[in-house]
């Protein structure tokens, strides 16, 4: 039987940051070139389906994927092979990688072309096809989590973009309300889910109001607004906030009959089914204070980072200290600045040694601070002593298992203590104690 917790604490109060979200989106011409690592997605690498010298096309693909939790990856460009080489992934692992020089012409494969779907087979079979992962971050690839089992009968959408800078979500659900239709339209019908809700923070009325003019006339779908408490998007947490429903410990969404979309994946599915072009370009805010002109930036995947950088223009007085993909919150520093964009990419903050400075650290005070918090209810700081002393029986019973490392713990912590890092150690050494 699963364990229930106490979910009782309410996350964090973090500054938005969401100086980009009024701007409209910017399409950034063909990179010099692109770097499609093989692993783009949570689940085993992409085997190259190209070699050197090889011609591609917008829309080829290169990447086929490997294994039950996988996704292919495709070429945004038209252009070369010019080197099959291996790099860092975003997981840390190294992984091949196709790279291509394009030329320019943007000549589209004939093979692109709109799927055929009549059921929940040739809808999954779609969804795979166009290569999608959970583009909130996660990296989860999409067609495994749309095969539920039968029982659930809501989509939540997460529109909750609760990380600070980040407004590629906000921009979807201003720019392209109509696939977002389409594409909730195609999950609810091919796998026979009868109720939708659209999770959107407070702090974003155009999106509340766009939504719900868009979505007022669908039999079963709702748009519900969240208070603007950081981590509202982390999955747990929305679906209470959204249905009332507590996902136990250990479980997954889908015990408690929910299955939850990005809001921006289920409109790529949209446009997936009407054009059959897969996942090649991502939008990605960049943003930070040595960026000259933060903006929403429609990027092909596999653009390296500083080419997206240049487009967006650096202060030449403000040297770049710290590169994060992502948000401050939940974002992972970048080892390089050649570090392609990937599926998974929704932001790029250049931060200067100012901003990226880390304040300086006191001792524990036992505040508590972190306890009350913790969108999941659990209890850092107790945590943190377990590990001290390696007592895994009592990291169990804490459920550090549970951690979906959202940073909000430390964000809090008025001691500037690195209680999130201290939570990643413990899960990693909890579980690899249960593995032996
Ligand atoms: S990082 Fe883990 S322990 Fe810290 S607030 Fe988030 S879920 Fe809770
Ligand atoms: S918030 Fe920081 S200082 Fe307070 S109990 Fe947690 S770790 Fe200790």
């Amino acid at each position: 039987m699963f364990k229930k917790l106490k979910r009782a604490a309410l996350g964090a109060s973090v500054p938005h940051e969401k100086a980009t979200a009024a701007m409209q989106t910017v399409k950034m011409p063909v990179p010099g070139k692109v770097v499609l690592p093989m692993q783009q997605h949570i689940g085993e690498p992409c085997t190259p389906v190209v070699k050197k010298g090889d011609t591609v096309l917008v829309g080829t693909l290169v990447g086929k994927a490997n294994g039950a939790v996988s996704a292919n990856i495709y070429s945004g460009v038209s252009g070369t092979v010019s080197a099959i080489e291996t790099v860092r992934a975003s997981s840390g692992a190294m992984v091949p990688a196709v790279v291509i020089t394009p030329d320019g012409n943007q000549t589209v494969d004939s093979a692109v072309k709109a799927p055929v779907v009549t059921d929940k087979a040739s809808f999954l079979a779609a969804v795979q096809d166009c290569g999608l992962v959970g583009l909130g971050g996660a990296g989860f690839p999409t067609a495994v989590k749309l095969n539920v089992p039968s029982g659930v009968d809501t989509v939540v959408i997460n529109a909750a973009e609760c990380e600070p800078y980040l407004a590629a979500d906000t921009r979807e659900m201003l720019e392209n309300g109509d696939s977002i239709l389409a594409g909730i339209r195609a999950v609810m019908k091919y796998l026979a889910i009868k109720n939708c809700v659209v999770g959107i923070e407070n702090n974003k009325p155009e999106c509340i109001e766009t939504m719900t003019r868009l979505l007022k006339a669908e039999a079963g779908v709702t748009v519900k607004t969240l208070p603007s408490r950081y981590p509202q998007g982390a999955e747990k947490v929305l679906i209470e906030k959204t249905t009332g429903r507590e996902v136990p410990q250990g479980g997954l969404p889908s015990d408690v009959g929910v299955v939850v979309l990005n809001v921006t994946t289920v409109s790529v599915i949209g446009k997936f089914l009407a054009t059959g072009m897969p996942l090649t370009t991502k939008r990605v805010t960049v943003a930070g204070d040595a960026v000259q002109n933060p903006q929403n930036v429609e990027v092909i995947i596999g653009t390296p980072a500083n080419e997206v950088l240049a487009f967006c223009g650096l202060k030449q007085d403000v040297p770049v200290a710290k590169l994060i993909s992502g948000g401050p919150m939940m974002g992972v520093a970048l080892p390089d600045f050649e570090h392609p964009v990937v599926k998974q990419t929704n932001g790029l903050l250049a931060l200067s040694a100012k901003a990226a400075a880390k304040p300086d650290m006191g001792p524990c005070i036992r505040c508590g601070r972190c306890i009350d918090a913790c969108p999941l209810g659990l209890a850092p700081v107790q945590i943190a002593g377990a590990f001290n002393k390696k007592d895994v029986e009592a990291l169990n019973k804490l459920c550090v298992d549970l951690c979906m490392m959202c940073g909000t713990c430390s964000y809090v912590c008025p001691a500037k203590r690195p209680v999130t890092q201290v939570m990643s150690l413990a899960k990693n050494f909890a579980k690899k104690e249960a593995q032996k």
